[in-house]
C-alpha cells in the first residue's frame, strides 16, 4: 500500500483541494484541517484513522456535486474519493461493482458496450456516491423507481476504521441505512453493487414548447395524462427561457426507453394525440441517446455558475399547476428553470423496506443559475419567496436537491426517520463522520429532526 496524499490546510495546493471538485461555484468559507485523496480503499481507512488521531471530523466527496458542498467542513478531515475509481460487471449476474466517485455518464458509458444500464442520474458527472445514499432519482424513476432500490449491498469503512460488507443477510441494518440516509450515513461506502437492466436500442423523445401565458394548460394537459402513461417513459415539466427567447416558456419533455421504432411511436403517440394546440415549437418521436440525454443534461446545468436551489414533494391533493405558476414564470434569471417530475404511477407501490420513504405524485424543484456573487441575495430571496408558497402543501422534501442550513422540513416517514438517526447514534455515537450539515453545523450525532419548519 501506498499512503494517501494529505494535503494540509497551509499547503499552497489546499484551495484546489478543498474545493476545486465542488461543482456549485458558491463555495463556502468552511475550512477542513487536510484532505485526504484516496485511489485505493486503503486509504480511506486510513483517513479515518487520521481523523481519530487528530480527534477530528471526517467529511467525504464523491462527486463534489452536493449543492450546498456538504463534503467541506470546519475543522474535519476531508477525504476526497475522486482518484478511487473502479467499475466491474459481473455479466453472469448483471450486477455491477462501482466506486463512488463513478459519475453516471461512465457508468453507463462502460455497461452500454455490454448491452446493459443503470438508471441512474441524469446529469453527466454527478457522483453515484451522494446519488444512491440520498435514494436517487434516475432515469425514468416514475416507473422504475428509486436508484437506491438497484443497490444489493454496499462495503463500507465504519467510523472507527473497520471494512464491513453489507447485504440483506450481512449488516442488514447499514445496507437498509445506505438506500435513503443521504449525508447522514454513519460509515463511508468504498463499493456499491448494482443490479443493472438490459440496455434499450431505442430511445426517443417528443416535446412540446409553450409560450409563459400557457403555463396552466400545459401543465395540467401533462398532469391529467402522466400517471397513466407509457411505463417506460419519463415525463417532466421545465419552465426555462429558451435559448433566444425573450420570455420564459413551458416545455413538457417525454423520453421513452424502447426496444423498436414502432414500440416507441405508440409509446409517445398519446402525448402527441392530446397535447394541446398552441405550441411554439414541438418535435414528435425524436431519436435520442443517453448520451445525448447528458450533454443535454450538461448544458442546462453549466459548470463554473452559482446555484440555489431548493424542492418539494407536493401534496396529491394541492392544485400544482396553481401552485407552481410563479415558480416556472418569474424564474430570476435566464439560466434559471424550475421544473415538475412526473413520480406516478411509481409512488402507488409500496416501498421496499429501507431508510427512503418519502415521496408523492409531484416532485417540484428550482435552481437559479448565475455567475456573479452580488446575484446572490437576489437569487436566495427569489427562492425563498417561492418555497414559502409551496412548502405547505408538499409531504416534505428530496434530500438531494436540499440545504438543510437554509430550510429543514421532512426528508423520511416519521418511523423511519426515527429508527435512521438512532443507527446514526449505533454506528458512529462519536459523531465521526460529518452527517447532515444544518444551520452552524450543529445536528453531529443527532441528526436532523425530519419534521416541517413551520410545525417545530
Ligand atoms: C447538476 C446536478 C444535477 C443533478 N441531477 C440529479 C438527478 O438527476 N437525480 C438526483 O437524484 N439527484 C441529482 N442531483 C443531486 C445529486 O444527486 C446530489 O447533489 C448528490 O449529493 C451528489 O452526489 P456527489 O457524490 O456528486 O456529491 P458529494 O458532494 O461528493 O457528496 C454529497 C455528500 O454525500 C455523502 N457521501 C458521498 N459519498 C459518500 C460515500 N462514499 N460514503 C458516505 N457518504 C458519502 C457525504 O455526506 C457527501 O458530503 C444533481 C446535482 C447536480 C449538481
Amino acid at each position: 500500500m501506498t499512503p494517501p496524499p494529505i494535503i494540509w490546510r497551509h499547503d499552497a495546493d489546499f484551495e484546489r483541494a478543498r474545493v476545486g471538485r465542488v461543482f456549485n461555484y458558491r463555495r463556502p468559507s468552511r475550512y477542513p484541517i487536510a484532505v485526504v485523496e484516496a485511489s485505493e480503499e486503503s486509504h480511506v481507512v486510513e483517513a479515518v484513522r487520521l481523523a481519530i488521531e487528530k480527534k477530528c471530523r471526517l467529511s467525504i466527496r464523491s462527486g463534489g456535486h452536493s449543492w450546498a458542498a456538504w463534503s467541506v467542513r470546519d475543522d474535519a478531515v476531508l477525504l476526497d474519493l475522486g482518484q478511487y475509481k473502479g467499475i466491474d460487471l459481473d455479466e453472469k449476474t448483471g450486477i455491477a461493482k462501482v466506486s463512488p466517485s463513478t459519475t453516471g455518464r461512465e457508468l453507463n458509458g462502460l455497461l452500454q458496450a455490454k448491452g446493459v444500464m443503470f438508471a441512474g442520474g441524469h446529469c453527466p458527472d454527478v457522483g453515484l456516491g451522494g446519488f444512491l445514499l440520498q435514494g436517487g432519482m434516475g432515469w425514468n424513476c416514475k416507473n422504475w423507481g428509486w436508484s437506491c432500490e438497484q443497490v444489493v449491498a454496499v462495503d463500507v469503512v465504519t467510523a472507527t476504521g473497520q471494512k464491513l460488507h453489507c447485504s440483506e443477510t450481512q449488516n442488514s441494518e447499514l445496507l437498509w441505512a445506505a438506500r435513503g440516509a443521504g449525508p447522514g450515513f454513519p460509515a463511508i461506502v468504498t463499493r456499491f453493487y448494482l443490479q443493472t437492466r438490459p440496455a434499450y436500442s431505442h430511445m426517443r423523445s417528443s416535446f412540446y414548447t409553450y409560450a409563459r401565458k400557457d403555463f396552466k394548460q400545459a401543465l395540467n394537459w401533462i398532469l391529467n395524462i402522466s400517471a397513466s402513461f407509457d411505463p417506460d417513459t419519463e415525463i417532466v415539466a421545465v419552465g426555462s427561457y429558451p435559448p433566444g427567447s425573450a420570455e420564459s416558456c413551458t416545455t413538457i419533455l417525454l423520453v421513452t426507453f424502447k426496444n423498436s421504432e414502432e414500440e416507441a411511436r405508440a409509446a409517445l403517440q398519446p402525448a402527441e394525440d392530446s397535447h394541446p394546440p398552441g405550441t411554439v415549437t414541438s418535435v414528435f418521436n425524436s431519436e435520442t441517446s443517453l448520451s445525448n440525454e447528458y450533454t443535454n443534461q450538461g448544458a442546462a446545468n453549466p459548470n463554473a455558475h452559482r446555484y440555489r436551489v431548493d424542492n418539494a414533494y407536493i401534496r396529491n391533493d394541492a392544485d400544482v399547476a396553481a401552485l407552481l405558476e410563479d415558480a416556472f414564470t418569474t424564474l430570476p434569471t435566464k439560466k434559471s428553470f424550475s421544473l415538475w417530475y412526473s413520480m406516478a404511477p411509481g409512488t402507488k407501490r409500496p416501498l421496499r423496506d429501507m431508510a427512503f420513504s418519502m415521496q408523492s405524485d409531484h416532485y417540484f424543484a428550482t435552481y437559479v443559475i448565475y455567475e456573479d456573487e452580488a446575484e446572490d441575495v437576489v437569487a436566495s430571496n427569489w427562492v425563498q419567496s417561492i418555497m414559502k408558497g409551496i412548502e405547505r402543501h408538499s409531504e416534505g422534501a428530496y434530500l438531494g436537491d436540499s440545504d438543510f442550513q437554509v430550510r429543514r422540513t421532512r426528508f423520511w416517514s416519521d418511523e423511519n426517520g426515527r429508527r435512521l438517526m438512532e443507527l446514526r447514534r449505533k454506528w458512529d455515537p462519536e459523531g465521526r463522520v460529518c452527517g447532515y450539515l444544518d444551520a452552524g453545523d450543529q445536528s453531529r450525532v443527532n441528526g436532523l429532526p425530519n419534521k416541517h419548519e413551520w410545525k417545530l
